[in-house]
């Protein structure tokens, strides 16, 4: 059984939905002000969001007047048609959902976007899942209504937002969410690897610019797309740490070495964050 959806106060002033595995449906989340709640992400269909307002709802949250995206992924954008308010994204997230208007999303329309690479079979079968075939025909995308390059700051009342676009190898629009008052970032899934082309990957030249910006942040809390539980600032540490180890032992050992970087690094790191980055850092390696 795949854990449900469930609500949960994170910090002051952020309100966190889980995500599911079963139809990937991401974290959620809603960051309240005095004037104002901002929608972090619209879920994966509008049943998913409107699971996520009426738990707000029941809990005495004002309902968010907002939304931002943090990329353009199916699984965080196709409950737009759920959400009446004016939505924030990067302007590249913008361009894509320009785009993907025009895709048939449909049982009929699967088939072409499978076979140029615009959608996988991973994707396919988790919206499947979450949507039926009626619900793809109807379904309602749209561009964001105000866009950003860079960075975007947002006050709520009280509680700040920084928004910025960090990109990374899993979207290249990816944007992340700081809620400082809270030493909170919303991440979204930027630190996943690239997933629709094989194999799955990291490359030098997006992922330590990514490790960059989250060192920046220094926040507490970091609530990940599809991570079941919160991750300490501790944690997020160490796997940056772990993202630099590789990258440096492999411009020094060479690939040749890579087995033998991989039994060192493990023998100082915990085997779950070796399983998670090493074999994309790997598969994308470059000689620099
Ligand atoms: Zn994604």
């Amino acid at each position: 059984m795949f854990a449900a959806c469930t609500l949960h106060q994170v910090s002051p002033h952020v309100w966190w939905f889980t995500p599911e595995q079963r139809r990937d449906r991401p974290s959620l989340a809603a960051v309240v002000g005095a004037r104002e709640t901002l929608l972090l992400d619209v879920g994966a269909s509008p049943v998913h969001l409107g699971a996520f307002l009426a738990a707000l709802a029941a809990k005495g949250v004002r309902r968010p007047s907002r939304a931002v995206l943090t990329h353009w992924h199916w699984d965080h954008v196709f409950g737009l048609g759920g959400f009446a308010g004016p939505v924030i994204s990067s302007r590249a997230t913008a361009t894509q959902l320009a785009r993907m208007c025009t895709y048939d999303y449909s049982d009929a329309g699967l088939p072409a976007l499978l076979a140029d690479g615009r959608e996988i079979p991973f994707t396919c079968e988790h919206m499947q899942r979450e949507l039926t075939d009626a619900d793809r025909r109807t379904l309602r995308l749209r561009v964001p209504e105000a866009v950003f390059a860079d960075r975007l700051r947002l006050d709520l009342g009280g509680v700040e937002c920084e928004l910025r676009h960090v990109g990374g190898d899993h979207a290249p629009d990816s944007v992340v969410i700081h809620v400082p008052a809270d030493r909170l970032l919303f991440m979204g899934d930027c630190l996943c690897e690239e997933v629709y082309t094989e194999p799955r990957r990291f490359t030098r030249e997006r992922l330590l610019p990514l490790v960059a910006h989250l060192e920046e942040f220094a926040a507490d809390i970091h609530l990940l797309g599809h991570a079941e539980e919160p991750i300490s600032g501790a944690e997020m540490r160490r796997w940056l740490h772990f993202i630099r180890a590789a990258y440096t032992s492999l411009d020094q050992a060479g690939l040749k070495a890579a087995e033998l970087i991989r039994c060192e690094l493990s023998a100082r790191h915990a085997a779950e964050t070796v399983e998670d980055f090493w074999p994309a850092i790997l598969a994308g390696y470059r000689v620099p």
